[in-house]
C-alpha cells in the first residue's frame, strides 16, 4: 500500500490555515514559531497522509505545500 508524507516549507506559509481545515485526517496544525516574514506556519504534527492534496489544492502559496509519496529509502530513514 503506498504511504504519503506532507511537507510544509516554513517560508513560504502565510500561516493562513486552509491545508488544516482542508485536510481529513488532521495531520497539519498551526505551529507556534514564526517564519522569517512572521507568520506562523504550519507543520505535519503526525503521520497518515493519505495523499489527497487537498492542502496542496487549498494554499494559495506555490511551493508552500509538497505532498509525496514516502519511498522504502526514506522509510529506513536513510
Ligand atoms: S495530502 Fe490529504 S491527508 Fe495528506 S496532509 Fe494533505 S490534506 Fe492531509
Ligand atoms: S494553506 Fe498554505 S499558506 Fe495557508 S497555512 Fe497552509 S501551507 Fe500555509
Amino acid at each position: 500500500m503506498k504511504r504519503y508524507r506532507v511537507k510544509i516549507e516554513p517560508e513560504e506559509c502565510k500561516g493562513c490555515g486552509r491545508c488544516v481545515l482542508a485536510c481529513p485526517r488532521a495531520i497539519l496544525q498551526m505551529g507556534k514559531h514564526l517564519n522569517e516574514m512572521g507568520y506562523t506556519y504550519v507543520c505535519a504534527a503526525k503521520e497518515g497522509c493519505i495523499g489527497c492534496g487537498s492542502c496542496f489544492y487549498q494554499c494559495p502559496e506555490p511551493g508552500a505545500v509538497t505532498v509525496y509519496e514516502i519511498t522504502e529509502t526514506e522509510d529506513r530513514g536513510a
